[in-house]
């Protein structure tokens, strides 16, 4: 099964599970799994931050992060359709008492600066105490630019905002940009990492930050349960991803754009945009894409919806034969 509904689908290569196999762990909740210490300092080192603290999910990163800047009656400012506040249950409201501030992304993926502004709240007793704006990176496979970055850091810090980067695709983003992730994530207080996405680990993130604010997320992270204790299986499969699928998510770029290629030259398909990274969206009428979806599944290829997702167990001979569906399902439609 060729399988385009999302980069979380991949499967451990024998390379990363024997690595996996070997791994030296102890008890993390003891901080004694020296595999697990080995990732955090990794990461810490690779993001340039003084700590970084091994979690379950991308969504416990995130969380963990919300409840370590803000406290209850605070606010954070985050896209309409940003993971954070759309796609992970309201862990801040349910847990922490915080409230979202939710803003539109536009077309490149950004908050727009005005509409930040616009939505920060003065220091009124009427008001939720504004505390931490929130970015993501890629965003649907968009690469904020450095400029916007910088820009949008600079007006958080004049309003005293802490913030933070869900970057569970940050790798696609420095891939496609051509720098270090510590270029980006030098503009965030904290930033989460996810393993289990492009780079093609079974489990784990990373949240990054200072000694401080990671030291209030490990506390959270007890609290919800997610203090593991021989983690360094999982941790070895992270460092293993960090040390070989990250050079290749261009690999993954390319093929995305060669999809799009074809697909934009087939009558029947027509697409959102261009493609940045790794993923794709097709804009068809959904009578057509339930029907294109049923012809797939038939021939062994899985798709969601409209958003195709490109990872590292597609190889080329896969991505040909999606073309090659592609158009003969065009050429069936139109004939
Ligand atoms: C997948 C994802 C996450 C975290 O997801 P988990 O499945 O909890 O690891 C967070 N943000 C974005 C943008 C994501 O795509």
């Amino acid at each position: 099964m060729i399988d385009l509904r999302s980069d979380t689908v991949t499967r451990p290569s024998p390379e990363m599970l024997e690595a996996m196999a070997n791994a030296e762990t102890g008890d993390d909740v003891y901080g004694e799994d020296p595999t697990v210490n080995r990732l955090e300092a990794i990461a810490a080192e690779i993001t340039e931050k003084e700590s970084a603290l091994f979690v379950s999910s991308g969504t416990q990163g995130n969380l963990l992060a919300l409840l370590s800047h803000c406290q209850r009656g605070d606010e954070y400012i985050a896209g309409q359709e940003a993971h954070t506040y759309r796609f992970e249950a309201g862990g801040g409201a349910v847990l922490g008492g915080i409230q979202p501030q939710p803003v539109p992304f536009n077309d490149r993926g950004e908050l727009a600066l005005e509409e930040i502004r616009q939505v920060i709240k003065p220091d009124d007793h009427h008001f939720a105490n504004t505390r931490l704006l929130c970015l993501e990176n890629t965003q649907s496979g968009k690469v904020l630019s450095m400029d916007y970055l910088k820009s949008a850091a600079e007006l958080a810090r004049s309003f005293n905002l802490d913030l933070h980067l869900d970057g569970a695709r940050i790798f696609n983003a420095a891939v496609k940009l051509n720098l270090n992730i510590k270029e980006i994530c030098q503009y965030f207080d904290t930033v989460s990492i996810c393993f289990s996405k492009g780079l093609a680990a079974p489990v784990g993130s990373v949240l990054v930050g200072d000694g401080d604010i990671i030291g209030r997320a490990r506390r959270w992270r007890k609290m919800v349960g997610g203090g593991m204790r021989q983690a360094g299986i999982l941790a070895a499969a992270c460092i293993y991803a960090l040390e070989h699928n990250i050079d290749r998510l261009v690999e993954d770029h390319r093929r995305t754009e060669t999809l799009a290629n074809c697909l934009n030259a087939l009558p029947l398909f027509a697409l959102e945009e261009q493609p940045q990274t790794n993923m794709l969206f097709l804009k068809l009428p959904d009578e057509v894409l339930k029907r294109l979806g049923t012809w797939l599944l038939e021939h062994d290829v899985c798709i969601a919806d409209s958003r195709w997702v490109l990872h590292r167990d597609i190889s080329d001979a896969d991505l040909y034969r999606i073309m090659e569906l592609c158009t003969e399902f065009n050429d069936r439609v139109l004939a």
